[in-house]
């Protein structure tokens, strides 16, 4: 028998505006030093994996039914580690915080209606808000990556989106975004605004989360998650703060039982061991700025970096830089404005190793 030949996309029925396009991904190659991520580089303790292991065994015995669908415990605990009075009933989890923006655009935006963000931002915004058939509206940062709090407004002013999102810090530039623009950009948005802080935990002293808002702007949304402060991104576990109003929206597109039982107790587990895996994030504040330090000393333009990760420039050719580092088996991320690099914060051993293997490169 003849094989068939292998079905190509032209011939599936592929919705017209999907068609030219091309999934997410940063390449997941096998590297000894891969600062590609923003993933934190401490694995979990032995005593939290154990005791990981010792809540999934406990909950295996029950799997054969399904979880609970509203996740109450782990909003309840996730609450409880935010502060801010926040309750269980104002916050929502789901598989990522990708899922969590993916289920806000399902129900705030669609055919007919507009997102906007502020550029270059973490490049999911604006290919979750296409998948969902709205229209993306990019407005620029000014040279240095702040937002423009004059253009944002008058942005907003012009294309009345239904969404606007804010990262901060911003992904990949690591700059924090004022309170006060967030609070004029509340205040003058039609729509829902969301403040997305998957980095909020590694911000500088006096860089407040937009939690503090919360209360004043009912259709103000604060997304976080536990793949990068907390080292759990393989458990992929992100959430949401906002008004109750917003959190019982969510349950209109949620897939049914869509957070599994395992990742829920997962979670809970690793929340109660914040103060542990918190810990990580001290020491990768500090690696960060003395990386910033070094890069600068050595010559390299540096953007303000409020997260784990750090942008440098400026390259003639940073795809030569890129590939150069990654011959000497150090991996970062070619992403961002052209000119420019972004490298994870790694180990202490780690970032010594990107350290020598770009003087190597550019020399
Ligand atoms: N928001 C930003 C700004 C990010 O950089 C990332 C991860 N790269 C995410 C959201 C999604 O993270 P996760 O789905 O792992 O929670």
């Amino acid at each position: 028998m003849t094989e068939r030949a292998e079905t190509t996309w032209a011939e599936l029925p592929i919705r017209d505006d999907l068609r030219g396009g091309s999934p997410y991904g940063a390449p997941q190659l096998d590297v000894p030093v891969a600062l590609n991520t923003n993933e934190n580089p401490f694995p979990p303790s032995e005593r939290l994996a154990a005791a990981i292991g010792a809540a999934v065994a406990d909950t295996a015995r029950g799997l054969n039914r399904y979880p609970d669908r509203d996740a109450v415990r782990l909003r309840d605990d996730l609450a409880a580690y935010l502060g801010h009075g926040l309750t269980g009933r104002q916050v929502w989890a789901a598989n990522g915080s990708n899922e969590i923006l993916q289920q806000l655009l399902q129900v705030f935006a669609g055919p007919g209606r507009a997102a906007l963000g502020f550029e270059p931002s973490y490049s999911m915004h604006p290919l979750l808000t296409r998948v969902n058939s709205t229209e993306w509206i990019g407005v620029p940062r000014a040279a240095d990556f702040t937002i423009d709090t004059g253009e944002a407004l008058a942005a907003i002013e012009r294309h009345r989106p239904a969404i606007v999102f804010v990262t901060s810090p911003n992904n990949p530039t690591g700059t924090a975004v004022p309170l006060d623009t967030i609070e004029r950009i509340a205040k003058a948005a039609p729509g829902m605004v969301v403040v997305d802080e998957a980095y909020a935990e590694f911000a500088r002293a006096g860089t407040p989360s937009a939690l503090t808002l919360l209360p004043e702007h009912p259709r103000l949304v604060v997304t976080r998650t536990m793949s990068k402060a907390f080292a759990m991104a393989g458990a992929r576990l992100g959430y949401l703060a906002a008004s109750p109003a917003v959190v019982d929206a969510l349950l209109l597109v949620r897939l049914p039982y869509h957070l599994s039982a395992v990742s829920q107790v997962v979670a809970s587990t690793a929340l109660s061991f914040a103060g542990e895996l918190l810990g990580t994030v001290d020491a990768l504040r500090a690696e960060r700025d003395d990386l910033v330090a070094w890069l600068r000393s050595e010559g390299f333009t540096v953007a303000d970096s409020d997260a784990n990760f750090v942008l440098f420039g400026e390259f003639d050719d940073r795809g030569a830089v890129w590939r150069r580092l990654l011959d000497r088996g150090v991996l970062v991320r070619e992403v961002g404005p052209p000119r420019w690099l972004r490298v994870t914060i790694g180990t202490p051993a780690e970032n010594a190793a990107f350290r020598d293997a770009l003087l190597a490169a550019v020399r």
